[in-house]
């Protein structure tokens, strides 16, 4: 499997190059050089544990990297609190796939437990010598989690920057307080957007100096990477293997996916495994308030020129979805040129809209439905007061809206709703919806929340107000580049 870019044809990598290299020289996204991926044998991976699973994908996908098995087990062994990684649950007539078991509390721990191990063995088995610093701009969990899958790891190093009280607190302290040599953390002054901005404008500006002056190379761990797509890949397969040995389905039945979505790259793996023959009906995008994606699938227009809202599930606080270029490849049947254009448009305008054939290639693969705050935590209380059973605000999201879907459709399909945080990442929202009282302390709502459910607060999230700040930095986003050369200089990442 070779790898190429979005925008052009000109740059043909292989897998280990390609997770290296993050994005490519283009700015377009790596996708496969194949359309399709037929002739994969996935009836065989349903009687595979986990592991195993990844063990498969991972050498399809990645095929150039030696030693795969040993990869899966260092990015999973020990870091999940379920033998499973990644288990189904059956509630009410829903199925939900709990993906948030690993060592952050968030799905994206599924992802980011396995792209450091990609790219130390990528950059060891390229034999390149250069140190790898990660920089990673991030509204609450990818930041986390992103620390905590680079933490110690040989030859990288992360810094992650927040915007300066526009994450919880929860998320704040799970970064302050992570362990590491190897990890920073710090607070920028401005908006999520502003942080991001920061961080590409560092990428600009000090790429080629950090290379040739302190042989480091940047390089990011957002989710446009395709060594995070490929690990997401997975679970859609565990959950129909699920489906399967629960007796719920026959094997060759058609599974609908509800997945809450921002940066469209869960919802991608989804579309790359229906691609690759698993049985996936529709995959049903679920959007909170900033519904442009919603929109877009409805209309084919997509329209960035719209109110931002900050809502309760803010990991889907997004306007512009970076993985959604590689769904446009695929439906242009491969057309950079278009790609390059429409992007082209969207950074111009905030606006473009694709042809009716590829509106159509959407829509077969594609439905979609939103849910607002107020539905959000209606969903919460009545999952919870109907079936005992908690989730958080973006699960919500997914639940309202396969709900939604099943009615104005009337379809019966069985419908897998994606749970993409453990509802104590978001406890304030939780509490609300529980009914149970404001607290003055935010961690207090944690033992709060357990006393009334009995659900079992994660470890890595019950000991964190015992733990001790490491990071306490607030810089001003004009700042971001010197304190990236300063951390590199004082060498103690790389010790
Ligand atoms: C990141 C995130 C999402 C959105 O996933 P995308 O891949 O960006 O679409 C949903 N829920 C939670 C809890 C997240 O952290």
């Amino acid at each position: 499997m070779r790898y190429r870019s979005t925008r052009s044809s000109d740059e043909y990598l292989s897998g280990r190059e390609a997770v290296l290299q993050g994005i490519a020289g283009d700015g377009g996204l790596f996708v496969p050089d194949r359309m399709d991926f037929c002739g994969f044998p996935w009836t065989e991976l349903m009687g595979l544990s986990t592991e195993e699973m990844a063990e498969r994908i991972f050498e399809y996908f990645l095929n150039d990297f030696t030693g795969i098995p040993e990869i899966v087990t260092r990015s999973y062994t020990g870091k999940f609190d379920d033998p499973e990684l990644t288990p189904l649950k059956k509630v009410g007539d829903l199925y939900v796939l709990e993906l948030f078991h690993g060592p952050t509390a968030a799905f994206k721990d599924v992802a980011l437990s396995a792209l450091p191990v990609l790219m130390s063995e990528a950059r060891k088995q390229l034999g390149r010598e250069e140190q790898i610093l990660i920089l990673t701009a991030t509204s609450g969990d990818t930041g986390k989690a992103a620390m905590e899958g680079f933490r110690d790891v040989p030859g990288t190093g992360i810094i992650v920057f927040y915007p300066y009280g526009g994450v919880s607190p929860v998320q704040e302290a799970q970064m302050n307080t992570a362990e590491g040599r190897n990890v920073r953390a710090v607070a920028v002054r401005g908006n999520f957007d502003d942080t991001q901005t920061g961080v590409k404008k560092i990428f600009a500006a000090l790429t080629e100096s950090m290379r040739q002056e302190k042989k480091t190379v940047l390089s990011s761990a957002n989710s446009i990477n395709i060594g995070r797509l490929v690990p997401q890949i997975v679970y859609y397969f565990k959950a129909y293997a699920s489906l399967l040995s629960m007796g719920e389905i026959a094997l060759g039945e058609l599974v609908d996916f509800t997945v809450p979505t921002g940066n469209f790259g869960d919802i991608l793996a989804g579309y790359y495994a229906k691609k690759l023959g698993l049985p996936v009906g529709k995959l049903i995008l679920a959007a909170n308030k900033n519904n442009v994606l919603r929109d877009f699938i409805d209309s084919g227009v997509y329209d960035k020129n719209r109110p931002f809202y900050r809502t309760n599930s803010p990991s889907m606080d997004i306007l512009v979805s970076s993985n959604l270029e590689r769904l446009l490849y695929d439906i242009s049947g491969g057309d950079c040129e278009t790609v390059k254009g429409l992007m082209e448009k969207l950074s111009g305008e905030g606006r473009y809209e694709i042809s009716e054939e590829m509106l159509e290639k959407l829509q077969d693969s594609f439905a979609s439905c939103d849910a607002d705050e107020e539905k959000t935590v209606a969903a919460i209380r009545k999952v919870y007061e109907k079936y005992g059973y908690l989730i958080d605000t973006h699960t919500a999201v997914a639940w309202a809206s396969a709900e939604e879907y099943r009615e104005k459709t009337g379809s019966g399909r069985k419908n897998v709703v994606l749970s993409t945080a453990s509802a104590y990442k978001f406890p304030d929202a939780v509490r609300k919806a529980l009914g149970l009282p404001k607290q003055e302390d935010p961690f207090s709502v944690l033992p709060l929340i357990h006393e009334e459910t009995g659900v079992k607060i994660p470890e890595n999230l019950q000991d964190l107000k015992k733990k001790p700040v490491r990071f306490t930095d607030v810089i001003e986003t004009r700042e971001m580049p010197g304190y990236v050369e300063k951390t590199v200089d004082s060498g103690d990442l790389y010790r």
